[in-house]
């Protein structure tokens, strides 16, 4: 049995890890749930799956989060019942909750980062959904996680896709016992994208593109932040650097093909020529099942894909001119240092802007490119320099929206 904190449990992963949990009774256990503001839906699922442990970040929900579960015993110390935590301090006490092995980050944003980093010090095994914490700090993270010995588990399809083809090659059908040297055996890593909502626009019709139009993504049903970022491709882009660090490779050897059917998840080029692609149905509950249980697999109630029905398979090139945010994320990832700190919080901000029809669809990459140019990398910086940087981008971000 292993026990599990889901911190982002209200969201589109949080919500579908709950789904696997709830299908392996025997395997998994819910230790820990937190949230931002949902606590209606936040204790509802602490009646399913009655955690020890609760937290929500926003301060001023405590109130009403201990209101709607008081007929749960609430206990304010490790004991009985089920103890509730607030703030982001109560989400990094929560992130070492001695009784977990594991921890999902299933958050949105850079606020992951510093309840991944908790949960790493404190020894968790980690799945990751929140990629934002990658592309911030990756470099930190990944030290952290070898000092420790945890390996990260990718949440992310693609990622997914990429750690199950290279524990393939490791060991065919086995729990790899090695990790593939990507530096040495991998030729290229082809992350595959559907494309999003926008693949097919005109360039002169990107800037009337509103939130509704670029939120309506055609195969992933995903959180707000996400979906635009899928929209702009910028998603594809935080793709690539958070491969760069899950599976140590350059980043000239990522690149990314449009795959509009969204059924190979990602594939593998190794140096002898050989390609090992993942495939499975467009369903995150496949990749959150495989973190979960790895290195086992457990029998999946998801219905196989049926090939009869797949008419055709296309792939073709990212358009770079009508994306922008892809070439962007380039740029700042061989740059490298607090240049991928700048692009993220940059991103984040002007994504809310958006979303509130503040700005227009083309003011994303246009306000990044401009504060990337104006930002002079640092390199093998601290956390405090990180959340430094992190700050002043979104400042910078404020004054031209
Ligand atoms: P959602 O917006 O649906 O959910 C976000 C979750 O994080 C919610 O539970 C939210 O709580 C919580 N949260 C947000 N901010 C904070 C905070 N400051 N403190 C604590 N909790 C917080 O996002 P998704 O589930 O779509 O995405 C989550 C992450 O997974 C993202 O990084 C995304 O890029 C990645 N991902 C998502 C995929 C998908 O299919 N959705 C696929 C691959 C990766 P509340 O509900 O209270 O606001
Ligand atoms: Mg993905």
């Amino acid at each position: 049995m292993k026990n599990i904190i889901i911190l982002g449990s209200t969201g589109s992963i949080g919500r579908k890890t709950l789904r696997v949990i709830g299908d392996f009774p025997a395997e998994f256990n819910v230790v820990g749930l937190a949230c931002r503001s949902n606590v209606e839906l936040l204790a509802e699922q602490t009646r399913r799956f009655r955690p020890e442990v609760i937290a929500v970040a926003d301060k001023n929900k405590f109130g009403q989060l201990k209101q709607l579960i008081s007929d749960l015993r609430v206990s304010s110390s490790s004991g009985a019942g089920v103890r509730i935590l607030a703030g982001e301090e109560g989400l990094a006490e929560m992130s070492g909750y001695d009784k977990a092995q594991m921890v999902v980050l299933a958050m949105v944003g850079s606020s992951g980062l510093l309840p991944l980093l908790s949960a790493l010090e404190h020894g968790k095994e980690i799945a990751l959904a929140n990629k934002e914490t990658l592309v911030m700090a990756g470099e930190l993270i990944v030290r952290k996680a070898e000092e420790k010995g945890i390996r990260i588990l990718p949440l992310d399809s693609e990622h997914s896709a990429i750690f199950q083809c290279l524990n393939v090659h490791a060991n065919g059908f086995l729990p790899p016992k090695k990790k593939v040297d990507s530096q040495q055996e991998v030729k290229r890593i082809i992350l595959t994208g559907s494309g999003g909502p926008l693949v097919n626009l005109k360039s002169s019709d990107f800037s009337a593109v509103s939130p509704q139009q670029a939120l309506n993504h055609p195969r992933w049903k995903m959180g707000s932040k996400i979906s635009i970022d899928s929209a702009t491709f910028m998603n594809k882009g935080f793709e690539v650097i958070e491969a760069r660090w899950l599976f140590n490779i350059d980043i000239d050897r990522i690149e990314i093909v449009i795959h509009p059917e969204a059924i190979i998840h990602s594939m593998v080029e190794f140096i002898d020529g050989s390609i090992i692609a993942q495939m499975g149905v467009t369903d995150m509950y496949l990749p959150i099942q495989y973190a979960l249980s790895y290195p086992r697999r457990f029998f999946s109630k998801l219905a196989s894909l049926d090939f009869s029905q797949l008419k055709q398979f296309s792939f073709s090139s990212p358009d770079l001119d009508r994306f922008p945010c892809l070439g962007l994320a380039y740029q700042a990832a061989r740059t490298g240092g607090t240049m991928p700190v700048v692009l993220n919080a940059a991103n984040e901000e002007l994504v809310g802007y958006f979303l509130d029809n503040k700005i227009k669809f083309t003011d994303i990459p246009r306000i990044i490119e401009k504060l990337m140019a104006s930002h002079s990398a640092r390199h093998g910086v601290a956390i405090g320099d990180i959340l430094e940087v992190d700050k002043w981008a979104r400042q910078e971000v404020r004054k031209f929206c």
